[in-house]
């Protein structure tokens, strides 16, 4: 098997992704060496990575590994794969310019959130909390494969594992996807878990359960920040400045639809 007819059975994107992890070569070693002939062990290897693709399995799970903010994350089936638009998220609550000392991520699946933060703020310390054992596994093995010091996680269904602890800033990707569009997912969003993926009949379930009882663990003008639907930034805003938020900024992703609001709390 040569390297051009892996590009045409994955197409370049994915085809490429795997030929730079199975074969450790560059996106232009791949290029210029399209007639190269790829040993035994990795063409059965790639066929059987093959049979599970053409079953719309994403390359991510097959391969285990996804980047996130520049970072490599390790991966499996029963978390969500990292977003691309997440990355905006982290951009935005950077930009603020704000050292959080005390950062709490709801729902932190493969870790994303919690780690790059715990990264970009050293200062800071972060709680990354779930409800998926599987979720907390992950997150485990990309804190110790980026070997980071200021994280930790902890099992709990939103805050109730939490006691008497508050937090600079609670962010959270929570599931958010309604139960009309949940019929509609393509076959490889499918492969992904529902628990990651569904937020309840109108898809906002979890926003409404986490800033309803946010003050609880938020200080004192405290940041609130989510990653949110396209169709999500009005209500999502309206949940927030009824519960007592203010300066609430609504971001939106490269297809201009609405990603992200980040809040600041009034109590
Ligand atoms: N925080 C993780 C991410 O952004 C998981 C989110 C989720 O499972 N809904 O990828």
């Amino acid at each position: 098997m040569k390297l051009k007819e892996i590009l045409e059975k994955f197409g370049t994107v994915d085809g490429s992704f795997l030929i730079e992890n199975l074969l450790g070569l560059s996106k232009t070693e791949i290029f210029f060496n399209h007639k190269m002939d790829v040993p035994k062990e990795v063409e059965i290897k790639i066929n059987e990575i093959y049979e599970k693709y053409l079953d719309d399995y994403p390359i991510n799970y097959l391969i285990g590994k996804k980047n996130f903010y520049g970072r490599d994350f390790y991966l499996e089936e029963g978390v969500l794969i990292p977003r691309f638009e997440t990355e905006i998220l982290i951009e935005k609550i950077l930009k603020l310019g704000i050292e959080f000392k005390r950062i709490l991520d709801i729902g932190c699946g493969s870790g994303i959130i919690s780690l790059t933060l715990a990264l970009e703020i050293p200062s800071s310390t972060v709680l990354g909390i779930d409800i998926s054992t599987k979720a907390l596994s992950v997150s485990n093995k990309n804190k110790d494969d980026l070997k980071v010091k200021n994280c930790r996680f902890k099992y709990s269904n939103l805050f109730e594992s939490i006691e008497a602890e508050s937090f600079d800033l609670i962010v959270s990707n929570p599931p958010y996807i309604n139960a009309k569009d949940m019929e509609e997912l393509d076959n490889k969003v499918k492969k992904e878990p529902e628990l990651a993926l569904f937020g309840g009949e109108d898809g906002l379930y979890f926003y409404r359960e986490i800033i309803k009882k946010s003050h609880n663990y938020l200080n004192e003008n405290g940041y609130i920040a989510f990653e949110i639907g396209y169709n999500q930034g009005q209500p999502v805003k309206e949940l927030l400045s009824f519960n007592g938020y203010k300066d609430i900024t609504l971001i939106k992703d490269y297809n201009r639809f609405d990603r992200c609001v980040i809040a600041r709390s009034m109590i």
